[in-house]
Parts: structure tokens; C-alpha cells; sequence
């Protein structure tokens, strides 16, 4: 038969009007046969009006054809119960039944179907304190009457519905600063719009180029646009509640807008190649007193390091902790980072690979949530320390800490203390 396998979307609007009417009405939904799919769009109280509900520009099926395809029906207890027997059986019952248990139930003509949306006001309880579903969908021809699966909008789509798993309602009030909009940096925006952060400053004047694409989280339909603005409308799609604001600008020309921008965040994420960009963006928050993680990919890609830098008086800021490794006989990988992944130039575009780019952007946006909620008191969000290097092609040949054998080995270290004669950790008038 027919109607096998459909999903029919129920909007939380239609469910009021519903709600709100008598005992039945007409049903108008977008539908797709080879999705399988349909959406209510419009219905009416009884004979009257159709009343039209709001759609969704961008959900697929509102290019669908709109017909009117069913009915919806105020239903008795039964008819829930019998639903969710049909359901588990896999079973159908005739349509002679169903009448008894609906008796406005309409039967279409021979050879064809239509869909049926039941509400059950008060649906029956199977275990202590579990009632059965309120709302079923079905498919009716007029012999044969089949269950089918129904989903409701009801606000589930939102991350706020976490809020039970996740402190979802603690990270919307925050806001962090995404300095660089590249490979990892369009992974961490959508990694910290997956934990719920309330707010997204992201800083990058580049525009995305078709050689950017196969490392980049946005697609080829936004070649030419600017990195910013393309991923403020693939985050607004995916995460609304998130307040993504696009700053497509220079950090290191531009510092009197990013200054702002660094007072108001919660926290920095710092995902820019280049020396003098990561050494602007260090001086800035450090002046400010705003926590800062620095995430990049080094040795071609071979390793990636996330380093935390909080503002705390014990740890020293980047160009500390970078003299620090001078010191000690270690290798600086700061200048390396000039020659790096992106630099802009069709030269040398592929040094790391985009899965790897996208797990260290992820990794930098967990250390920022993490570091946030910490300081609000979540103790399960304490990390293992502040610096760390993540082995993703390791080689032979590199000095400490970037010397693991084996992909994925993390390597966590401290961070070092500040120099005294630092100009960032300490001013000098
Ligand atoms: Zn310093």
C-alpha cells in the first residue's frame, strides 16, 4: 500500500491551533514522495478557513508542492493506544475499524490515500507516570489504515534543549572573540556554537577562495564571500540562538574596533597564522586581563598545539612562554608559523589536511568553554593543564614537546611564569 514509511513534521503552531479547535478539520501539508516527507502548512477548524503557518525559507520542503492531503482529528484514548500497538506490530487495521474508534473519520476514494494527524487530549498512561503519546499520524486509504512517524517542532532543534546535559543556559550569556575565520577557525566557531556560547565575535578580512574549500567547514557555494559573513549564515542556519557578529577586518590594522571586541569577550580563541598577528592579539588580551587560547597546526602540520593562557599573575603570555623554550634549549616553533598551513599563497596550500585542521579548531574551542566554565564554578570542565600538543603526523627529528611517535598522543604541560621585564604581562609607563 501507499503511504509506507512516510514522516509527517508537525510545527509547534499547528499543534495550538489544534489545540485551540473542536473535532476535526482539513490538513494542507508540503509533501516529497521521494523523501517520503511531508509538513503541515495549513489547516482549518471544521470547514472553516485555512489557516496558513509560518514556514521556514530554508527548510527543503518549502519548495514542495502544497496539496490538501488529510484531515487532522481530536481522537479518544483508544486511539492512541491503538496506535502505539500498530506501531510496534508493524501492523495495519481497516479502515472500518479505525471509524469506530473516529467516527468523523473520511475515507478517500479507491486508489487513493490521504494523510491523518490525531490528537488524544488526555492520551492513556502504560507505566507509572508514562503516558502514551498526545499526537500520531497516519496513512488512510479506505480499506487500510497505517501508523506512520510523526515529528514535532517543539524546540528540541535548539541546543537550549540540552540544557538538562549541558549548563546550555551559563554559556549563553557568554561571548567569545574568534581572531582568524580559516580552517580552524570555521571549526571552532561551529564547535562553540555546539556548546551554546550565547555570542560570536569573528574577526577576518579574508574572503573564502576555491583552493580554501577542501580544508574549509564552508562549501564551494561561498567561494568570493567574506569568511565571516559565510560562516555567520551557515552558523545562523545550523545554531540561531547563536548571536554570530561577522567582523570582516585586519586585527593587527584595526585595533582600535578588536579592542572593543576584546574588552566585551568572555574569552579570546586565536586561530591566526602569521607572527605578528598571534603577538598582537597576546599583547591585547593580556593588557585587557581576558584569557586567550592560542590554537594552530606546526611542523606541516604534524603537530597542533592549543596553548591556554590565562590571566592569572603566575602564567606568562605567549612571548613569555615562547622566551621560556629559548631558554631552555628548546625550539621556538613560533617563526615556523610565518611558512604555515594558510599563509594565503597557492604556493604551499596543503600542509595539514582539513579533518586535522578541524580537530584541533574543536580542541581550542573545548579548551574555551572548558576555561569558562571552570571559573563558574563546573568542576568536570578542569583540564589537565594549559598547554597542549597533539600529535597528527608525528616524524622523527623534533625536539620536546612536539617529539610523540604515535598520532593523537596528547602532550599536556604547564604553563611558565611571566618575565619581569615583559612588556605584555607587565606594563612599564
Ligand atoms: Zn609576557
Amino acid at each position: 500500500m501507499s503511504g509506507e514509511n512516510w514522516l509527517v513534521l508537525l510545527p509547534t503552531e499547528a499543534m495550538e491551533v489544534i489545540d485551540k479547535s473542536y473535532a476535526w478539520g482539513n490538513l494542507t501539508c508540503r509533501l516529497s514522495a521521494p523523501d517520503k516527507a511531508a509538513i503541515v502548512v495549513a489547516l482549518s477548524n471544521e470547514d472553516s478557513d485555512l489557516v496558513h503557518l509560518t514556514e521556514d525559507p530554508d527548510h527543503f520542503l518549502t519548495v514542495a508542492d502544497f496539496n490538501r492531503v488529510g484531515h487532522w482529528y481530536r481522537v479518544p484514548a483508544d486511539a492512541a493506544f491503538c496506535a502505539y500497538l500498530l506501531t510496534h506490530q508493524h501492523a495495519t487495521m481497516p479502515f472500518d475499524a479505525f471509524q469506530t474508534l473516529v467516527p468523523q473519520a473520511i475515507a478517500p476514494l479507491p486508489g487513493q490515500w490521504h494523510i491523518a494527524v490525531t490528537f488524544c487530549p488526555d492520551p492513556p498512561e502504560i507505566r507509572d507516570g508514562e503516558r502514551l503519546p498526545a499526537w500520531s499520524a497516519w496513512t488512510i486509504s479506505n480499506d487500510t489504515v497505517r501508523p506512520i512517524s510523526l515529528d514535532i517542532q517543539d524546540g528540541t532543534q535548539h541546543v537550549t534543549a540540552l540544557g538538562s546535559l549541558w549548563p546550555t543556559s551559563l554559556l549563553s550569556t557568554s561571548r567569545a572573540l574568534l581572531l582568524g575565520a580559516g580552517s580552524i577557525g570555521g571549526a571552532a566557531a561551529e564547535a562553540l556554537a555546539s556548546y551554546g556560547v550565547g555570542h560570536i565575535d569573528l574577526v577576518d578580512p579574508d574572503k573564502i577562495l576555491f583552493h580554501n574549500v577542501p580544508r574549509h567547514v564552508l562549501a564551494a557555494a561561498s567561494v568570493g564571500m567574506s569568511k565571516v559573513d559565510g560562516l555567520k549564515a551557515s552558523l545562523n542556519r545550523q545554531w540561531p540562538e547563536s548571536n554570530i557578529s561577522p567582523w570582516p577586518i585586519d586585527l593587527t590594522a584595526n585595533a582600535n574596533i578588536t579592542r572593543p571586541l576584546i574588552d566585551a569577550a568572555d574569552i579570546i580563541i586565536c586561530t591566526v597564522d602569521g607572527v605578528e598577528p598571534r603577538r598582537v592579539a597576546n599583547y591585547l588580551a593580556r593588557r585587557a586581563g581576558k584569557p586567550i587560547v592560542f590554537a594552530c597546526v606546526l611542523a606541516d602540520g604534524r603537530y597542533g598545539e592549543i596553548l591556554r593562557i590565562r590571566a592569572l599573575p603566575e602564567v606568562g603570555c605567549l612571548d613569555c612562554q615562547r622566551r621560556y623554550m629559548r631558554d631552555n634549549g628548546m625550539i621556538d616553533p613560533e617563526p615556523s608559523l610565518d611558512r604555515g598551513y594558510g599563509d594565503g599563497t597557492r604556493h604551499n596550500p596543503m600542509t595539514a589536511i582539513g579533518g586535522d585542521l578541524h580537530l584541533v579548531g574543536s580542541i581550542a574551542a573545548k579548551v574555551a568553554v572548558a576555561t569558562l566554565l571552570q571559573n563558574a564554578g563546573e568542576v568536570d570542565q578542569t583540564l589537565t593543564d594549559d598547554n597542549l600538543v597533539i600529535a597528527l603526523r608525528p616524524s622523527p627529528g623534533y625536539a620536546a614537546p612536539f617529539d610523540a611517535r604515535r598520532a593523537l598522543h596528547p602532550h599536556w604541560s604547564s604553563a611558565t611564569p611571566p618575565y619581569p621585564d615583559c612588556p605584555a604581562c607587565h606594563r612599564h609607563p
